[in-house]
């Protein structure tokens, strides 16, 4: 597995022997440059692919041939959060909803109905900053404990479950995490439902994701990511998928103790 920590080693590496070579024959200054790009496209795509695994190891799926999906929502509580909820009643499914501490805080009530739904939630941050990338891991282990608190005033404990906002991962956050023991869930099927404006390329995108195992990544942020949803769970039931919680599906439990 390409880690950070290999390709850098592996950047060093091939830069000592081009230094080392270049006495005895001639290196090009823009060899070094290249190699140095190399380094950066797989840094860059590794912190904002949670599934490369390139800063810490995300759970983004089970491995399983079992018919098994996780349903999981990011962003809320917001206004848009009971709607979700009606509809995942009426089906009768218990999904996962990786929520933001000031969030909660603004709509107690809505995430105390998440709760005491059945659903299991996760940490998402407190602020959900933009810049939380540039965060400092002082900076980033604040964001992640402020977060367990708003959380544990309705559970009465910590989640075990944390998400990371956009999912941008970077030493500080790895760091912060490793000390702040949680377990990163990612995702592998990304709807893109904040950004694809057509619900039914959404659902088309979902559709020739999905496989056994799957972790699929929902906003409850829009109408149009409840109606995505119950589409989504038609399909799931004509092909005979069954919903089931994250917890459920990677068997690590979803709270500490
Ligand atoms: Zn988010």
């Amino acid at each position: 597995m390409l880690t950070h920590k290999s390709n850098t080693f592996f950047l060093l590496a091939v830069l000592f022997l081009l230094s080392v070579l270049s006495f005895y024959i001639e290196i090009k200054w823009y060899y070094f440059v290249l190699v140095f790009l190399f380094w950066l496209l797989i840094a860059v795509a590794g912190s904002g692919l949670i599934r490369m695994n390139y800063h810490l190891k995300a759970r983004s799926r089970s491995f399983t041939s079992e018919r098994k999906v996780a349903i999981t929502f990011d962003d809320g509580p917001t206004l848009i959060t009971p709607e979700v909820l009606d509809i995942l009643k009426k089906n009768n499914i218990k999904a996962t909803f990786f929520c933001i501490g000031q969030e909660i805080e603004k709509y107690p009530e809505i995430f105390d109905r998440i709760i005491a739904e059945g659903h299991l939630v996760g940490n998402h941050s407190f602020t959900h900053s933009k810049k939380i990338g540039l965060f400092s891991k002082e900076k980033m282990m604040e964001e992640i404990a402020s977060t367990d608190i708003s959380i544990a005033k309705f559970l009465g404990k910590k989640p075990n479950y944390y998400r990371p906002p956009f999912g941008v991962t970077n030493p500080n956050i790895a760091k912060a995490l490793k000390l702040s023991k949680h377990y990163v869930i990612g995702w592998n099927v990304r709807s893109l439902d904040t950004k694809i404006k057509s619900e039914k390329k959404i659902l088309k995108r979902i559709k020739s994701r999905i496989s056994p195992g799957s972790i699929i990544l929902l906003h409850d942020t829009s109408l149009k990511s409840v109606r995505v949803l119950e589409q989504l769970l038609v399909f799931l039931q004509e092909n005979n998928y069954e919903a089931v919680t994250v917890e459920q599906l990677l068997k690590i439990p979803a709270y500490e103790n």
